[in-house]
């Protein structure tokens, strides 16, 4: 099969669909693979090191959407893309198309077979594919935290792990998931005081286990998630209600009880938010202040780590990947998690969940 790696056309996008080293493991399977010039410079790997790698340097997106079998990609396509796209074509990317009728109707159109990152899954109930995104987001979480704090940034001016004689920060963290645990680790590691809340218990069991005493964990009751809210110097939104909004969980009227200068992030804010004052905000200009209290409302958090974030990514995409290069759409039948990630085949939407969110029939 002959893979197609366009540059990634969404504003502010430097993430890559491929890293040389997935290159390389596609070639070795004896695949080509063939990339649109310039595809890597937002993670610093020029043509030389896809070329080294063993593709081929295409001079232009149409040359790659022409010639390939199947596109690998971050973003959802744009409407310059999915008009390139022709029956029988593969597209493996994040799409997120129950929101986005426009891009359903434009894939449809196109007789393209598009398998979601998103909606793949694994064994354990979860979506293999997404977690890594929710990883970086919990990671940069602490450093967006760290920043905010500083004075000059219009923050406390508190150091998140004090030092010796001075307390440190306390870190709230809303969610004890796979953002939660990565911000937990991160507050944790600098030296913050760190509580994490959730609503399931065996989840708070695990984060004990798994800290060994290093953090607190309370159950999320109204009481205890506003008992730790106003005494926090740094809050953390990390919750998630599979397929509905976010819970407006931080309300208005908690902010005047806050600490001036007190920061919240809110990671949910893709899901609507779960502070009640989270508006979403771009990483050109990603705080804003409400009540003496920053607000820190990125929706793409990974975006700002595109080194990162691509090369976890990859790791994630790459056995679905080379699975569906190697079997076409055989792979799909032998995985039924692949095959959870089929949204669109042969002009209609074949995701239950994605077809009642769009209102087409399934
Ligand atoms: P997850 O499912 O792993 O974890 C969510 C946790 O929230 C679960 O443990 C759940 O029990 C808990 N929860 C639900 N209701 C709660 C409540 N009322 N109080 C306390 N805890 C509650 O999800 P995740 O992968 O950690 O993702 C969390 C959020 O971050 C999602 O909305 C996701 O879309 C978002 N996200 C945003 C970005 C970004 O760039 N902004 C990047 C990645 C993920």
């Amino acid at each position: 099969m002959l893979v197609g790696v366009p540059r990634e056309i969404k504003n502010n996008e430097f993430r890559v669909g491929l890293t040389p080293a997935a290159v390389r493991e596609y070639v070795a399977r004896g695949h080509g693979v063939l990339v649109e010039t310039g595809a890597g410079l937002g993670i610093d790997a020029p043509d030389a090191a896809y070329v080294a790698a063993g593709a081929t340097i295409a001079a232009s997106a149409g040359e790659v959407f022409a010639k390939a079998g199947m596109i690998v990609k971050v973003k959802e396509p744009q409407p310059e893309e999915w008009a390139q796209f022709r029956p029988g074509q593969i597209l493996f990317t994040y799409l997120h198309l129950a929101p986005d009728p426009v891009q359903a109707r434009g894939l449809m159109e196109s007789g393209v077979t598009a398998v979601a990152y998103e909606t793949v899954t694994d064994a354990h109930g979860g979506l293999p594919l997404l977690a890594p995104m929710s990883e970086v987001a919990g990671r940069l979480s602490i450093q967006a935290a760290a920043t905010a704090l500083q004075k000059p940034n219009g923050g406390r001016g508190i150091l998140l792990g004090g030092v010796p004689g001075v307390a440190p920060a306390k870190v709230v963290v809303i969610g004890g998931g796979v953002v939660g645990m990565h911000a937990a680790r991160m507050a944790a590691g600098l030296g913050a005081e760190v509580t994490v809340l959730d609503r399931s218990v065996p989840r708070l069991r695990e984060l004990d286990e798994t800290f060994a005493g290093r953090i607190r964990t309370r159950y999320s009751t109204i009481d205890a998630l506003e008992d730790e809210v106003i005494s926090a110097d740094a809050v953390i939104g990390a919750v998630l209600i599979p397929g509905a909004a976010a819970p407006k969980l931080v309300t208005r009227a908690m902010l005047p009880k806050m600490k001036r200068g007190a920061v919240l992030v809110d990671v949910a804010i893709d899901q609507g938010g779960c502070f009640e004052t989270s508006h979403a905000t771009t990483h050109a200009e990603p705080t804003y202040v409400v009540d003496g209290v920053i607000h820190y409302c990125v929706a793409n958090m990974p975006g700002a780590v595109p080194l990162t974030s691509s090369h976890a990514l990859n790791h994630a995409t790459l056995p679905f990947g080379v699975a569906l290069a190697g079997e076409g759409l055989a792979a799909l039948a032998r995985d039924p998690h692949l095959r959870n990630g089929l949204n669109v085949h042969r002009g209609r939407i074949t995701h239950r969940a994605v077809a009642e969110a769009l209102g087409e029939s399934f």
